[in-house]
């Protein structure tokens, strides 16, 4: 069976594995990123990490790298944030030169989306809205089996689509970006504005009093114990990312869509509110099909996925 060298790089941590066709990895690695150090250090450590996937191994059809940013179709990386000086760097061809294997380089959330489309959530389903729920809100779609790119390489920048004709700044420079109502600082925030206003929570109990220790995990802690301000926070969060999706079900009829990240990990509670807040304000003949459901590949979706960029090509 043919294998494959899935690469994803992170701000912090550079995952890499060998992966068969069947999507199981073989081996694996960790590497830090070391990205204040310039890119030389990057470039240098992503080496490391695919010399060890590939030692000792003969039938290797390729190299699959996710990597925050924008990147064009030629595997080009014009910006990435946590990696200053990565501008214009043609990743493709600089490992590609190195290793004569095909290499395919694509943006960390396209990534993911490909990986759950090949082996995960959204296997045998045509056209995919994926998002990541974390830090920031990411997003990727598969329309008609394709990844889908828009003119400039940069579509799917579902968390910068605006619910609010006003609203609080985002760091795009917008204002009322979707983002901004559903990361992880701001649905922290809302917990500790509750606290502080004399709002009784397991939550406060949680952290034993230190509200700079809230996050959306210990959100989830205190919802699991039955507290009714975490149901109420995942409910919000819910209504928020309901509204959103609703409008792009309106636009694109996908069939399914698929919440990955650390923050669908709050499960029932925000997968319920999402539903609900669809059902009510999406086209019903289009919101009565459209499953909801979260990530399936886990841990080490960003090998996997890396990998899934190359496999994935090679079944079209
Ligand atoms: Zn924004």
């Amino acid at each position: 069976m043919k294998t494959v060298v899935g690469l994803d790089l992170g701000g912090t941590f550079i995952k890499v594995g060998l992966v068969n066709e069947k999507g199981k990895i073989l081996k694996k690695e960790q590497l830090l990123t070391l990205g204040k150090k310039g890119k030389r250090t990057v470039l240098s450590q992503m080496e490391k990490g695919i010399k060890f996937a590939l030692k000792g191994e003969k039938n290797v059809s390729g190299i699959g790298i996710g990597t925050p940013g924008l990147v064009d179709k030629n595997g080009k990386v014009f910006s990435a944030p946590n990696l200053p000086d990565w501008n214009n760097l043609p990743l493709k061809k600089i490992f590609q030169d190195k290793f004569h294997l095909p290499v395919v380089v694509e943006n960390d959330v396209n990534t993911i989306t490909s990986g759950e489309y090949v082996y995960g959530a959204g296997k045998g389903y045509k056209n995919i809205i994926c998002i990541t729920l974390g830090t920031g809100l990411g997003g990727g779609m598969i329309l008609n089996g394709k990844l889908f790119r828009g003119s400039k390489l940069s579509a799917a920048e579902i968390g910068h689509i605006p619910i609010c004709f006003g609203g609080p700044k985002c760091n795009c420079g917008n204002v009322g970006c979707i983002e901004r109502y559903v990361g992880a600082t701001y649905i922290s925030q809302i917990a500790r504005e509750s606290i502080k206003k004399g709002r009784k929570s397991k939550i406060k109990e949680i952290v034993k009093g230190d509200l700079k220790k809230i996050s959306p995990r210990v959100i989830s802690q205190a919802y699991q114990k039955g507290d009714s301000l975490a149901k109420e926070i995942w409910e919000k969060v819910g209504l928020y990312l309901g509204t959103m999706l609703s409008g792009l079900i309106n636009l694109l009829n996908p069939e399914i869509i698929i919440i990955g990240g650390g923050i669908a990990q709050a499960g029932k509670p925000l997968f319920d509110s999402i539903d609900k807040e669809i059902k009510k304000r999406a086209f019903p003949l289009l919101a009565k099909d459209v499953k909801v459901v979260p990530a399936k590949l886990g841990t080490d979706s960003g090998i996997i996925s890396a990998a899934s960029l190359i496999i994935g090509e090679s079944k079209k």
